[in-house]
């Protein structure tokens, strides 16, 4: 079993802190950047084409859920069941920086900042 860690690397490309994931404190996932596995992800293969390290640095869109890949089905459905707003990750990224975001993500153990 991992702690919850402070690390920018642990930042997914949609935004969330796989940081503060159970899967990736149980060491079951090596968190989004790593894990291979996940080629499905739209999201991951367009921010590695791009060289980009989330959709914060992403010039195409300033509104992330203008993206028909950020804003797919699949995440609607998880944002409803995990109450989770990446969109608001994102923004949090641009405002705080990679490590000031994972700085509040691991002190408040968050994978994702909350919708209200
Ligand atoms: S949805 Fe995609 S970008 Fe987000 S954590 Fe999962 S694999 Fe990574
Ligand atoms: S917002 Fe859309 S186009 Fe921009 S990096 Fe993210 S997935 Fe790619």
């Amino acid at each position: 079993m991992k702690t919850i860690a402070v690390n920018a690397d642990l930042i997914a490309y949609c935004g969330l802190y796989c940081g503060s994931c159970k899967k990736y404190v149980a060491g079951s996932c090596p968190g989004c950047h790593e894990n291979n596995k996940a080629s499905w992800c739209k999201i991951r293969s367009c921010n590695m084409e791009h060289g980009y390290a989330s959709c914060a640095e992403c010039k195409e869109f300033s509104d992330p859920m203008s993206c028909k890949k950020f804003n797919n089905f699949i995440s609607k459905f998880f944002a409803l069941i995990f109450r989770s707003d990446r969109a608001a990750c994102i923004a949090m990224i641009r405002e705080k920086g990679y490590e000031g975001f994972a700085k509040y993500m691991a002190e408040n153990g968050l994978q994702s900042v909350r919708k209200n």
